[in-house]
């Protein structure tokens, strides 16, 4: 094979680095014959990292499709009343594609160019030892999570509201297919959140694998899908670690508009006090299922607080609105 503009192939560069074959895993063996296969390790990363997200991001979302479409699950929907139909899923579905085509691909190209600058491994074999990367997964999510809170609280400034973030929230019960639903820019700004961490900490230590950065993108889409998926089960991941957000938080967040801006963790809300209002809901929801109500009374009286949330939100949404770029408030 030749080297395509003046690149070495897959080829080349396991020769050059002497790479031994004889003692790899069935996935590390797996991921030679792609970069092998393929040739141009640039088109290699690029064609694998785009796959892995629509494979991923979408695979994910059926599950929750079908739960949508099961009357058994609605016990376990945070917002019962709001069942997403499905012209609602192909609409958001048809927007999320053309932004996966149109922001997305053209990025994730620039990817495997940026990722060697940064000295990131892509086509080596064999992979870091699983602690190794469990540990850096481990970093990738706090700061990702500190970069989306300040980031998504930025979004919720008037005119980047206005201009940005209020397409996100067109879905004031999002479905799992939601997550990805919104502008170009926030797509840009809030994917930096994931991609800065696994990019600062490789210039800084030089020892990082792109295959630790796909687990990680992995469980950030898993992540984003279900704390998207609208619905709260028993055996949820927030009921288990109490520190995670899981869906029971951001749903919250599109359904009042304020509080919650996290993504994986609480921590952040909490330490800045942007999870009063939630903290508070949940109180009256815990003191509401002590009171004994019959399920039609229970039924009656969530709808009534969800729908007094919702309201309070979207004056909140109404006041955020006003503001311009010079912090004023319009006149009316
Ligand atoms: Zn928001
Ligand atoms: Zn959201």
């Amino acid at each position: 094979m030749n080297s395509t503009a003046g690149h070495p192939t897959a080829y080349q560069l396991y020769a050059n680095a002497g790479t031994d074959f004889s003692n790899l895993t069935w996935l590390e063996a797996q991921w030679a014959a792609w970069y092998l296969w393929i040739g141009n390790p640039i088109i290699a990363t690029g064609l694998a990292s785009f796959l892995l997200h629509e494979i991923v991001y979408f695979g994910r979302c059926i599950p929750w499709i079908i739960i949508d479409s099961m009357p058994y699950f609605r016990k376990w929907k945070l917002q019962p009343g709001k069942i997403p139909t499905p012209q609602e899923q192909w609409e958001c579905t048809k927007q999320v594609l053309f932004s996966h085509f149109m922001v997305e691909l053209p990025v994730i190209w620039l990817f495997h160019p940026m990722a060697e600058y940064f000295g990131m491994s892509t086509w080596q074999v064999p992979f870091p030892a699983w602690t190794h990367q469990a540990a850096q997964i481990a970093f990738f999510f706090v700061f990702e999570d500190m970069f989306h809170f300040f980031a998504h609280r930025a979004l919720h400034w008037g005119p980047l509201y206005k201009n940005i973030h209020k397409i996100h929230h067109k879905y004031s019960a999002p479905f799992g297919l939601a997550a990805e639903y919104a502008h170009p820019a926030e797509v840009m700004i809030l994917g930096t959140g994931t991609i800065a961490g696994p990019i600062l900490y490789c210039a800084f230590r030089r020892d990082l694998h792109i295959v630790t950065v796909y687990i990680w993108i992995i469980l950030r889409l898993f992540q984003a899908v279900d704390a998207h998926s609208g619905y709260d089960f028993p055996w949820s991941l927030q009921h288990i670690l109490p520190f995670w957000s899981g869906a029971e938080h951001h749903d919250f967040h599109h359904m009042a508009f304020v509080n919650n801006f996290s993504t994986s963790f609480r921590w952040f809300d909490h330490l800045f006090g942007t999870d009063d209002k939630y903290r508070e809901y949940r109180k009256r929801v815990t003191a509401m299922k002590k009171l004994n109500l019959s399920p039609e009374e229970y039924a009656a009286m969530e709808r009534k607080m969800m729908l007094e949330a919702e309201q309070e939100g979207l004056r909140a949404e109404a006041e955020v609105e006003q503001y311009s770029f010079t912090g004023k408030k319009k006149t009316a």
